[in-house]
């Protein structure tokens, strides 16, 4: 019951329990049963109620969703297009749970969330964002998906905060729209699904989005998407496309290029969040950086890849509710460099509550961890 206590008072304050009939009886229930005051201390920040951002979560617009439902009828046997075929063979008013909580962001999204004590839901444009289509309708999905989540941030603002999609396919028409994102929309970040047509952040032609997002201090979120054509063929058994194996292995690959294509010794304040506890990375640091500065060229990079790996990257927890790998995540980052995420609706809210709620690690890092972390790297407002 330590990790829930203080709840009961944040709810108090934003007038939820007044206001929200959504909050259901259960949770509020035992958190007033657990309320006491606060017996931890939080380093040097002041002492606070705890609050769970959630920062890996999924939504859909109907324009990405018809638009890629599309693209799975084309013909084109891509690894990304299994989840979406399923989808366009949803009949009028068949019912499908991800399709459906994939566009819902007010009603069974907002009831969830009430129900399982999540102050907080940091949204993305759900993989592939909109990396599979063609430059013009990759822009206008990206741009009308920003302005969708902008207004539900505005009439949910102490419930949601966003990270804005763009199309890499137009690396230069693309800092406009991180530039109007950040400071028209007041978005929070931006989301990059891994690959686009098999090619990755290392290559210069997209630096020009890299430069934007250091210059505007907001991270870009690399959220894996299945394994590009070219690589794909022994991800096709066995269900290996997507959580398996398929997205990280991609995703940790596409880490790994950055770093030693030399992005963060040109962009050394640029940050980057991995999901999933990292993709693998944090488990494979030493040794990358180890056979790196035995076999591989330590002069071409200013920073190797363990300096850069702390000093650049962020991971969340999401999809990975074990307190073995957080602790050592925690080991190998701090806790500065760890947030709290659900995954949503990919995955159950539950589970990754109570995981948190009862990680075996201290009070100070799981404030750190649901909440404090998360309001520095996302520049969200402190309530
Ligand atoms: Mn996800």
């Amino acid at each position: 019951m330590l990790a829930i206590r203080g709840i009961a008072m944040s709810i108090d304050r934003r007038g939820f329990i007044a206001a929200s009939a959504l909050l259901s009886s259960r949770v509020l229930a035992e958190e007033t049963a657990a309320q006491k005051p606060m017996t931890q201390s939080h380093g040097s920040s002041p002492r606070r109620p705890l609050r769970r951002i959630a920062t890996e979560e999924a939504f859909a617009t109907p324009e990405q969703m018809a638009g890629m439902i599309g693209l799975s009828r084309s013909g084109w046997e891509n690894l990304d297009m299994g989840l979406w075929r399923a989808w366009g063979r949803l009949q009028p008013g068949q019912a499908n749970r991800l399709h459906d909580q994939l566009l819902d962001l007010e009603e069974v999204r907002i009831k969830e969330m009430d129900d399982n004590g999540v102050h907080m839901q940091v949204l993305s444009l759900t993989s592939p964002g909109v990396q599979q289509f063609d430059a013009p309708t990759a822009v206008s999905i990206a741009q009308d998906a920003n302005d969708k989540l902008a207004a539900v941030i505005a009439r949910h603002p102490n419930r949601f905060c966003g990270l804005a999609a763009f199309a890499p396919q137009d690396p230069k028409r693309t800092p406009q729209e991180m530039d109007r994102a950040i400071n028209q929309l007041k978005l929070n970040g931006f989301i990059l699904n891994s690959h686009t047509n098999g090619e990755y952040l290392d290559d210069r032609k997209f630096w020009p989005m890299l430069e934007a997002a250091e210059a505007l201090e907001r991270p870009i979120y690399i959220h894996p998407r299945c394994p590009s054509d070219d690589m794909a063929k022994p991800f096709r058994d066995y269900g290996m496309a997507a959580g398996i194996c398929g997205f990280h292995t991609e995703t940790a690959l596409h880490a790994t290029r950055m770093i030693l294509g030399g992005v963060f010794d040109q962009f050394p304040k640029l940050q980057i969040v991995l999901g999933h506890m990292g993709e693998g990375l944090p488990y494979w640091l030493y040794r990358i950086d180890h056979v790196w500065r035995s076999t591989g060229s330590p002069d071409r990079l200013k920073t190797g890849p363990m300096d850069t790996f702390h000093r650049n990257f962020v991971v969340t927890t999401s999809g990975v509710n074990d307190p073995k790998v957080l602790k050592f995540v925690i080991d190998q980052l701090g806790a500065d460099n760890v947030m709290w995420a659900i995954d949503y609706p990919y995955e159950v809210t539950k589970p990754a509550v109570d995981f948190m709620n009862t990680a075996p690690i201290s009070e100070e890092e799981r404030h750190k961890l649901f909440y404090l972390n998360a309001e520095r790297v996302f520049h969200i407002p402190a309530v």
